[in-house]
């Protein structure tokens, strides 16, 4: 099985569209705390006004199919839509895709389902996402549930998932999607997100998408974003998913983190951190 982190580009989180950093980051995160970790990846607390934070698909091929997991963010922003153009640089249509994964239904990761017409831009790809993802993002729920700032949310939601419908498959277990490649419960960050791990001989890439937004989140897994919808359920999928993938010595690709989003977890005192690996030049 052959991988390539495939970027789609990203964004700068800063008021006033959002909150601080610290705020959407690490929201429940002690002041004097928080100063302390972020001195020591050299950030100042204080003058911490904007995160720039990549976005990274991921491309899997091999037994005869080429899969995608996540379609970034499509228009959403004019920093972002530029998965299809990377395809394509590594000499990849859209239609040469026959799987697409989707870890979740949040923006970022769903925006490109479809092109600036509406059309699907993946034509000829089957879609696969957790059940409960699915069912929470197509019903009243996620209205219901999620404050005035999630309804822009909803919103694109109720864009970039019908047209996917007639070619989904819902899973609601942790189960093969393809062989080599499996879903994994990673519940937290929204009511149905998954991990996807790939594994190919002795090796093993574990793609954790928004299990955790930014390295600090390894050393502090209980500090979480003001977008995780389940916090106690994102603190113990954290737990679980970041030592397995220390265990296991896992490659782990982390959607938000910087390009190419690929490292190691290490075990650090209580908690891990991240060991990026080298990007290649
Ligand atoms: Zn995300």
């Amino acid at each position: 099985m052959e991988c390539m982190a495939v970027s789609d580009g990203g964004l700068t989180y800063a008021p006033p569209m959002f909150p601080p950093p610290a705020t959407i980051l690490f929201g429940n995160a002690p002041a004097k705390a928080l100063a302390q970790v972020l001195g020591e990846h050299d950030v100042q607390l204080e003058t911490w006004t904007e995160w720039t934070s990549p976005y990274t698909c991921l491309l899997i091929g091999g037994a005869g199919h080429l899969v995608l997991v996540d379609t970034g963010a499509g228009s959403l922003a004019p920093s972002t839509g530029r998965l299809i153009h990377n395809l394509r640089s590594a000499e990849i249509a859209p239609g040469d895709i026959d799987t697409v994964i989707l870890t979740h239904a949040h923006p970022d990761h769903t925006g490109g389902n479809i092109d600036s017409e509406g059309k699907l831009a993946f034509p000829n790809a089957r879609y696969v996402m957790w059940k409960s993802e699915w069912d929470f993002w197509t019903s009243d729920q996620a209205a219901r549930k999620l404050g005035e700032h999630g309804q822009m949310m909803v919103a694109f939601a109720q864009r970039t998932l019908p047209p996917i419908r007639d070619r989904l498959d819902l899973v609601d277990r942790e189960t093969e999607i393809l062989p080599g490649i499996r879903a994994v419960a990673a519940p937290g960050h929204t009511p149905g997100h998954m991990a996807v791990a790939i594994s190919s001989g002795e090796q093993q890439l574990l793609c954790i998408s928004d299990t955790v937004l930014h390295p600090i989140h390894l050393e502090r897994p209980e500090w979480y974003a003001v977008v995780d919808f389940a916090p106690e359920q994102v603190i113990s999928t954290r737990r679980r998913l970041l030592n397995e993938a220390a265990t296991g010595k896992s490659l782990v690709l982390a959607f938000h983190f910087p390009f190419p989003a690929l490292g190691h977890v290490v075990p650090k005192g209580s908690g891990w951190r991240w060991q990026p690996i080298n990007r290649p030049g």
